[in-house]
């Protein structure tokens, strides 16, 4: 990671915030500029895949249901 203002490697994590993602609160040590950064999972082709068969068979699931 690197300043988006100045490009200073140089960067201290001031304070994170832990979940399904992290949120990180940055600070520059080289012009003080403060940002933040998201941390989330890469998801890979295969998952999204099987997350839209997934779906679509709840989707079908549900309107049987309400045809039943
Ligand atoms: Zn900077």
């Amino acid at each position: 990671m690197i300043c988006p203002k100045c490009g200073s490697e140089q960067i201290a994590t001031v304070a994170s915030i832990n979940g399904l993602w992290v949120e990180r609160y940055k600070k520059c040590k080289a012009c003080k500029h403060n940002f933040q950064t998201c941390e989330i999972i890469k998801v890979d082709r295969e998952l999204i895949e099987y997350q839209k068969v997934v779906l679509k068979q709840i989707l079908k699931d549900s309107k049987n249901q309400k045809e039943a």
